[in-house]
């Protein structure tokens, strides 16, 4: 067992915790400790819920009181739904969902753990209608980062920018999202993790938006790179079923280096390996609006996207909005 504790927090939960912080008088020892989290789960009611031949555990803390329980299974087998649609299987042997029922109406704060297998604690308000749950990003966050290796702390930009990356297209490819809704979410988050003027490459980097949406950028690049260094015959989800089936997800603490090396294993080439040296060590400027012009995607009104079927990577793009 490896002793390891990297958090990864969603976005909203990362700014849950900032209003709320973990040291909230009267708390359970699972909200504070993950080995105590680990500990809870055997001692609370659970439900197994099928993920193809694999399954998952839904733990109900203290029985959840006030949550709907039907509601709430329905929300997790979308997020196997779209997991298992992005990945071809569920991509955990084991993994188990700890929820916690708070008040409000939303899907809360969740934190996902690997060193004793592969474990979210997340919050739930007991008043979440289906209409949220059915709009809810974080859990297939969460399932993303299990099925992806536990890296170092430089890291965490990769695991956040992957969550980043595929949630929205893993949800696409299940039909829960519309397609245009993957690039409204990166032609308006990208900017987000752009380098500050003194900032150097990527690894070690812990601001915020950075970690998400600078990492995401990378994920977006890979998808690119991967698309034009085999004339579009692999993608990046190739890739990255390569790299969850070489190593089981985040129940491995692998280096950022062993895991692009899985990755291009199913590539056929060095592209993944040569993309991470040069972002981990260098500053990367973006260029937005020529990689959203490549793209063939722009923003329109509201939450709109317009398309230009004859941009360079259009192609591309209609792989993406298939799912990858
Ligand atoms: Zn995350």
């Amino acid at each position: 067992m490896v002793r390891r504790r990297t958090v990864l927090g969603s976005l909203a939960g990362l700014v849950a915790l900032g209003a709320r912080g973990y040291a909230e008088t009267g708390s359970k020892p699972y909200e504070d400790s993950p080995d105590d989290l680990y500990e809870a789960v055997p001692h609370h009611p659970a439900v197994l819920l099928e993920a193809g031949e694999r399954r998952v555990r839904v733990v109900f803390a203290e029985g959840a009181p006030g949550l709907d329980r039907a509601l709430v299974l329905d929300w997790v087998q979308r997020a196997i739904a779209a997991t298992t649609a992005y990945y071809g299987v569920f991509p955990m042997a084991e993994y188990t969902l700890f929820l916690i029922a708070e008040p409000g109406a939303r899907v809360g704060h969740a934190t996902t753990w690997g060193y004793n297998g592969s474990i979210t604690r997340q919050h739930v308000g007991v008043a979440t209608s289906k209409a949220t749950f059915d709009d809810d990003w974080i859990l297939v966050h969460e399932m993303v980062h299990c099925a992806f290796p536990d890296l170092p702390r430089r890291a965490l930009w990769l695991q956040e920018g992957n969550a980043t990356w595929v949630e929205p297209v893993a949800r696409v490819r299940a039909g829960q999202l519309p397609a245009s809704e993957i690039w409204r979410q990166a032609i308006d988050g990208l900017p987000r993790g752009k380098a500050a003027a003194d900032d150097g490459g990527m690894d070690g980097t812990l601001e915020h938006g950075r970690l998400y949406w600078g990492g995401a950028a990378f994920w977006l690049e890979a998808e690119i790179a991967i698309f034009e260094a085999t004339g579009g015959r692999k993608t990046l989800r190739d890739a990255l079923i390569a790299i969850n089936r070489a190593s089981g997800g985040n129940v491995v603490d692998w280096t950022p280096e062993m895991t692009m090396r899985a990755g291009d294993a199913a590539i056929g080439k060095p592209v993944l390996a040569r993309l991470y040296a040069h972002w981990a060590s260098t500053p990367v400027v973006i260029d937005e609006a020529r990689l959203f012009a490549r793209l063939g995607v722009r923003r329109t009104e509201g939450r709109g996207v317009a398309y230009d079927a004859a941009a360079p990577l259009a192609a591309l793009t209609r792989r993406i909005d298939a799912g990858g």
